[in-house]
């Protein structure tokens, strides 16, 4: 899994930070990528990447508002022009399917991959056997929803080694006993599954919120998540602006995350009154929580390797 950055500024496009877009980059484990938001321009950022937009499987819309949505139909239309096939699902809050049908019907962008739009109600979104999606509405000026994505147990490590000495063939058999079943030898044996496996591993959790002042519901998605993207539009000095606009300050963001016993917090939407020379004296307002804190920027990427992140640049 890697977070990848695409546009990391609040309200208004900046020279440094582009409206926002949040990749959750799953290829190695489902060939795909999830979009998280996409402002406008987000298809140019993409041009900036190795990200192919046929592999864009989701996109979750947090809300409504234009620096989340305006990059949409750019994106959708061009998906079809680079050959995309695949089937794309689009989940969002109410109003986000009539505006879409609306943008494509009145430009005639025709989109030749089927694709269907979910305006979602708070719970589980989207579940199959490998992860599974949650929403809660947050607290900002128009209904917003935040995610997490939750990434089933994973299977435990077969040991090898062991079936051999046992004399398990090589085969059908290996599977069952690393899906957690255990076997029959055509000798009769019975060979358990606990005797040759691991440990089932974790998978990971990570959070990703869309606008929204501190609330209750950022704490209960955010509940032991192993990365959580929050906002933090504004710092310490401007919390009364945070507080008129419906946002966070970065204090809010890590309150957030020390309250659910998050173990990574990456802050975004950051105002364009923030210069890159401000961001140190940010992170300076944070120092006291005990768990890492990264304000990303565009094309950051996070990489998640034996549960811990790791930041690259692209
Ligand atoms: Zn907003």
């Amino acid at each position: 899994m890697q977070l990848l950055f695409l546009g990391t500024g609040a309200g208004m496009p900046s020279k440094q930070r582009n409206t926002t877009s949040t990749v959750l980059k799953l290829l190695e484990e489902r060939g795909t990528f999830w979009m998280f938001d996409c402002g406008e321009a987000t298809q140019h950022q993409i041009l900036h990447t190795s990200l192919k937009p046929r592999k864009l499987e989701k996109l979750f819309i947090t809300h409504l508002h234009g620096d989340h949505i305006y990059g949409l139909p750019g994106l959708l239309g061009s998906r079809s022009f680079l050959g995309g096939e695949e089937p794309l699902i689009i989940y969002g809050p109410t109003g986000l399917k009539n505006w879409i049908e609306v943008t494509l019907a009145v430009s005639r962008t025709h989109v030749k991959y089927p694709f269907s739009i979910i305006e979602i109600d708070e719970g589980i979104v989207f579940e199959d056997e490998q992860f599974i999606v949650e929403a809660k509405l947050l607290e900002h000026v128009m209904p917003c929803f935040g995610y997490t994505v939750k990434q089933k147990a994973l299977a435990p490590e077969l040991f090898i080694d062991k079936t051999d000495a046992l004399g398990v063939p090589r085969g059908p058999l290996l599977k069952q006993l690393k899906d957690g079943r255990d076997v029959v030898l055509s000798d009769g044996r019975v060979i358990k599954s606990e005797e040759v496996t691991g440990e089932p591993r974790k998978g990971f959790k990570v959070t990703i919120l869309g606008d929204t002042k501190y609330c209750e519901n950022s704490i209960t998605l955010s509940e032991d998540a192993d990365v959580v993207v929050h906002e933090g539009t504004f710092d310490v000095e401007t919390t009364e602006l945070a507080r008129l606009y419906g946002h966070s300050t970065i204090v809010d963001a890590a309150e957030v995350c020390q309250k659910a016993n998050a173990r990574h917090l990456i802050v975004n939407h950051i105002s364009a009154r923030f210069l890159s020379s401000d961001l140190n004296k940010m992170l300076a307002q944070v120092e006291d929580y005990r768990f890492p804190i990264y304000i990303a920027e565009d094309f950051a990427e996070y990489i998640w390797v034996d549960g811990d992140l790791v930041k690259q640049k692209v």
